[in-house]
């Protein structure tokens, strides 16, 4: 399902739409207006690929940080058992 945004010329409020068809016209949300500009979504949808691709990233940065904290404190544990 495509993704547009929108502007709306009545209220300059900007929102996005699914579409299910080409010819489907949607309404602003906030004043139901349908004067409306289209503005190319294809950036957005490239933002969101490497936001996604940044949180799988610190997501693994993240789970090797915590993996090397439970080493440190099993090594501290390790080294004050005594
Ligand atoms: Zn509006």
């Amino acid at each position: 399902m495509p993704i547009y945004e929108y502007v709306c010329r009545g209220c300059e409020n900007e929102f996005e739409a699914w579409l299910r068809k080409e010819s489907e016209i949607p309404t602003c949300p906030s004043c139901k207006g349908v004067d409306l500009e289209k503005k190319l979504s294809l950036p957005r949808v490239h933002g969101e690929g490497s936001r996604e691709k940044a949180m799988r990233a610190a997501k693994k940065r993240d789970s090797a940080q915590a993996k090397e904290s439970t080493y440190t404190q099993e090594q501290y544990e390790a080294n004050h058992d005594d």
